[in-house]
Order: structure tokens, then sequence, then C-alpha cells
């Protein structure tokens, strides 16, 4: 059961739930670090989140070590939906910056996710925020994700995580 901690200016709220936030200790090291962003604003997202987790712990492709807090926030450009749910999850894995971003279509698409407009309200969301300290500038991938300093989905997570400080880093 979902318990909301912090009530935060705009509507914005931080929710703690089972799975997030959360560490864990890593104990065999894969090769490489990537932050990646998860959001949903259709049916039980919280849920959605919990049941993403537990699939990532068995993954043989990626290691959790580390989620953020949820955080509730309004909607923007289309904004006739409900509000958007958002967290951080920090992972190890060997997965090239192309092989994760096809990784995470294929688990977008195991989880439901159904695209049809810009903005348009969505089952799953998994951005790409970082990848080690790297730059990728491809036609299907740009690393660091931009704007990810201007979007309070990825910002007011990223300050409740203990783990590696990533926004130093890409400073
Ligand atoms: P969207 O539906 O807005 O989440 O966009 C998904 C598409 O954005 C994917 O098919 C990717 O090819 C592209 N994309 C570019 N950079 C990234 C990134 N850093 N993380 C995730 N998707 C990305």
């Amino acid at each position: 059961m979902p318990r909301i901690t912090k009530n935060l200016h705009e509507g914005l709220t931080l929710i703690h739930s089972s799975y997030y936030p959360r560490q864990q200790s890593v104990l065999h090291p894969r090769r490489h670090q990537a932050l990646l962003g998860i959001g949903g604003n259709v049916g039980d997202t919280i849920r959605r989140f919990e049941r993403l987790y537990l699939f990532w712990v068995k993954s043989p492709y990626i290691t959790v070590v580390e989620t953020s807090p949820i955080l509730r926030n309004p909607p923007f450009g289309y904004l006739d939906q409900d509000d958007f749910y958002n967290a951080l999850v920090t992972i190890q894995t060997n997965l090239t910056p192309i092989q994760l971003l096809d990784y995470i279509l294929r688990v977008e698409k195991r989880f439901g996710r159904k695209r049809s407009f810009a903005n348009a309200p969505r089952t799953l969301d998994i951005d790409m925020i970082f990848y080690d300290q790297r730059k990728v500038d491809k036609p299907r991938l740009t690393v660091p994700h931009p704007h990810w300093r201007e979007r309070d989905s990825v910002v007011i997570p990223l300050q409740q995580m203990k783990g590696i400080p990533w926004s130093k880093r890409h400073l």
C-alpha cells in the first residue's frame, strides 16, 4: 500500500511504495551503469511499477541498483488527462546504449504500452536518462536525455537518490 510522504509545490507529491525507493547491494557488478526514467498515467501505475521492479530483479540483462520514490505530477502538453507517476531506476548492464534502448522498448511493449500521439496518456514509458558518462547522438537515441534538467519528473526523484550523483557527473 503506497504511503504519501510529501506534498511539494504545484500539485507535486512524493510517494513511497514497496519497492520505490530501494537500494540493492550488487553482488555481480556489470560493466555499465545507466539511469532509466519510468512513467505512466493509465490504470494503476504504482502497481505496474511494482511489477516492473520484480520483472527487472529477475532480468538476465540488467541489475537494479537503486530506485527513487515515485513523483506524482500534473500532465504537460496535452492537459486533459490524469496526473503522471514517474520514478528513476539506476541499473547496471553489459548491453550497449542501442541494445539497452531496444531492450527498454521491448519492456514497454510487454507492459502494454500503446502509442497514439505525442504526450498522450500512456501505460508505461521508459527513457534512458544517462548511460555512464557517455554522450550519444544518433537518430534513434540521444543521451543524456534532452531536457532532463528542466523536468520535475527527473530532477526531483534524482535529488532523493543516494547513489552516484549523476547530475554532478553530467554538469
Ligand atoms: P517517446 O514515445 O516520446 O518516449 O519516444 C520514444 C522514442 O524516442 C524511441 O523509439 C527512441 O528511438 C527515441 N529516443 C531518443 N532518445 C531516447 C532516450 N534517451 N531514451 C528513450 N528513447 C529515446
